[in-house]
């Protein structure tokens, strides 16, 4: 069988703005570098991660580098 690589995303991550402490551990921890944080405070004042867009693992990474429940959601495609 031809071994044609998909360039598709694995997976994708919800970050829940609000609840973000903009501690920066997802950032600093995913292998892709696709987290940022974003321009604008959250509601609690916190400059909050936020997701690139495109080309997550679905590894998990940054879910497990959390320390806010519920602040970050990974949905594996495949
Ligand atoms: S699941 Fe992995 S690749 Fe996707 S954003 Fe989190 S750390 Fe990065
Ligand atoms: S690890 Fe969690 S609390 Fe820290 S910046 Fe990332 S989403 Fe926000």
């Amino acid at each position: 069988m031809s071994s044609t690589e998909s360039k598709a995303d694995r997976g994708t991550v919800a970050i829940e703005a609000d609840l973000c402490k903009g501690c920066g551990l997802c950032i600093a921890m995913c292998p892709q570098g696709l987290l940022s944080r974003a321009d604008e405070l959250n509601r609690r004042g916190y400059r909050f991660a936020e997701y690139l867009g495109a080309g997550c693992t679905a590894c998990g990474i940054c879910f497990h580098a959390c320390p806010e429940p519920g602040g970050i959601t990974v949905t594996r495609f495949r």
